[in-house]
């Protein structure tokens, strides 16, 4: 069979792991180098913890109280698109407590799925991405923050996930170097992390080795169709018009998913939200576990040698200007919550805005409409699979989205059940 797969992000790659494994022919079409997308500058958490759809009553309530503040997390860019106020409008009614509860589960599922399938690639000695398990901490100051934190803790332990609500006195022992100020925090013992731009560099070399083909920058820019089936796959190789016939074709182009489902006469509800990170080089002031501050939604996480810092989601068709306001936000939130790390030189130095602008990452988290990513076969053309809507979550779910692909793909019975994810919700 070929598996022609559009994406070369982490869901792409992972799908054509996978794919490959089962004797496919696999063809991998990237408009970029494989170095630009998503996939690269995240945070690189496997968040089990991440139980919650992002289309949650808390999210709207926090987002509404937000819009205003330019150095705020959360931002919905006011332009007049449909596209927009579409999937505004399925955002808000799926984020009910309803939604919550009935997602948890399955959510939950596949976060450990798709971790267990992440250890895998580790103990089968090809790769060497810094994967390392040792949790994840949610850090409060405010007694309102802990109260919604320590219910969330126990509806993680409900799910079967280990948590250790950690108090002002073990947070200090436990982040010596961060002088940290918090009331204190929940540390979430199956989290794991790992480094994503060694992830991003090592999947493309692992697959091409076997045998998989991947065309960068190659944009595909159309399909035909015909009977129900995609007969061929258009795409830009430089200026040259090319083409491809494809058995089935496995959508997972992040972000721009949306635009491409509709060439095919899907339709799938999705918006980019750009979020921003920074990283420091041999930081003089690290953290020993990764963690996430729960009002300022700032996360940072510490690799052997670097540190990262990571927020906001900025909803809205695409822009690629990065507000220097909301990254500047961002330090403040580090001063706030660990002057000890604000102090470190390679932070302090980023209080110069032209240097802060230079050493800015950007990506575009691709949101579904609920918050569940879509994964499985469309409503309109029987050899089209999609991957794709993973929101904050891609990397804890690449590994397991891969798998799950490669199993509907070759028709054999999943490894979890796929319906929750099932992109013909939407249409
Ligand atoms: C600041 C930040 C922090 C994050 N932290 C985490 C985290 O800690 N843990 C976590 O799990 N997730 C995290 N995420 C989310 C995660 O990065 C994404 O969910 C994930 O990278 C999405 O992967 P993807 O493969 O779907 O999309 P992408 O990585 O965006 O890949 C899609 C690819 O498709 C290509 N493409 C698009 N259109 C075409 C076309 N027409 N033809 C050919 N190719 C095309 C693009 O060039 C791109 O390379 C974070 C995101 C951000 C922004």
């Amino acid at each position: 069979m070929r598996v022609v797969i559009i994406g070369g992000g982490a869901i792409g790659l992972s799908a054509a792991y996978y794919l490959q494994q089962e004797q496919c022919e696999v063809i991998v079409l990237e408009k970029g180098d494989l170095t630009d997308g998503c996939s690269f500058g995240n945070m690189g958490y496997l968040s089990p913890s991440h139980f919650v759809p992002l289309a949650s009553p808390g999210v709207v309530k926090q987002g509404l109280l937000w819009l205003l503040d330019a150095k705020s997390p959360f931002y919905i860019r006011p332009v007049v698109s449909w596209q927009l106020i579409d999937w505004g409008i399925k955002f808000m009614r799926a984020a009910t407590l309803v939604h919550v509860k009935r997602s948890a589960r399955p959510l939950a599922d596949l976060l450990l799925f798709s971790k267990a399938e992440t250890r895998r690639w580790i103990e089968s000695g090809i790769f060497n991405f810094e994967y390392i398990e040792k949790g994840c901490v949610m850090w409060y100051k405010t007694p309102e923050a802990e109260k919604e934190e320590k219910n969330l803790a126990q509806q993680a332990e409900e799910l079967g996930l280990k948590v250790t609500v950690l108090n002002r006195e073990q947070a200090e022992a436990l982040e010596p170097a961060a002088q940290i100020r918090v009331r204190g925090g929940v540390l979430y013992r199956d989290d794991a992390h790992l480094y994503p731009n060694a992830l991003m560099e090592q999947l493309p070399r692992v697959l091409e080795n076997r045998g998989v083909h991947i065309l960068r920058h190659c944009e595909v820019t159309g399909f035909e169709r015909a009977n129900g089936r995609i007969v061929s796959v258009r795409y830009r190789n430089n200026n040259a018009e090319e083409s491809i016939e494809p058995d089935l074709v496995v959508l997972a182009a992040g972000s721009w998913s949306a635009q491409l489902a509709r060439f095919s006469d899907e339709y799938l509800p999705m918006m980019p939200a750009k979020g921003y990170s920074f990283t420091i080089e041999n930081p003089k002031s690290q953290l020993n576990y990764p963690c996430i501050f729960k009002e300022a939604k700032v996360a940072l996480t510490p690799w052997p040698n670097r540190l990262r810092i990571g927020s906001t989601l900025e909803i809205g068709p695409m822009d690629d200007r990065i507000r220097l306001p909301r990254v500047q936000g961002i330090l403040r939130a580090v001063q706030e919550y660990m002057p000890g790390i604000a102090a470190d030189p390679g932070v302090r130095a980023l209080d110069d805005p032209d240097l802060l602008l230079q050493r800015t990452w950007f990506g575009y988290r691709p949101l579904s409409a609920d918050g569940l990513p879509y994964i499985g076969f469309g409503r309109k053309n029987r050899n089209l699979l999609f991957a794709t809507g993973h929101c904050m979550i891609g990397v804890s779910l690449a590994a397991g989205t891969g798998k799950l692909v490669a199993e509907l793909a070759t028709g054999k019975p999943t490894s979890i059940p796929t319906a929750p994810f099932d992109p013909k919700r939407y249409s």
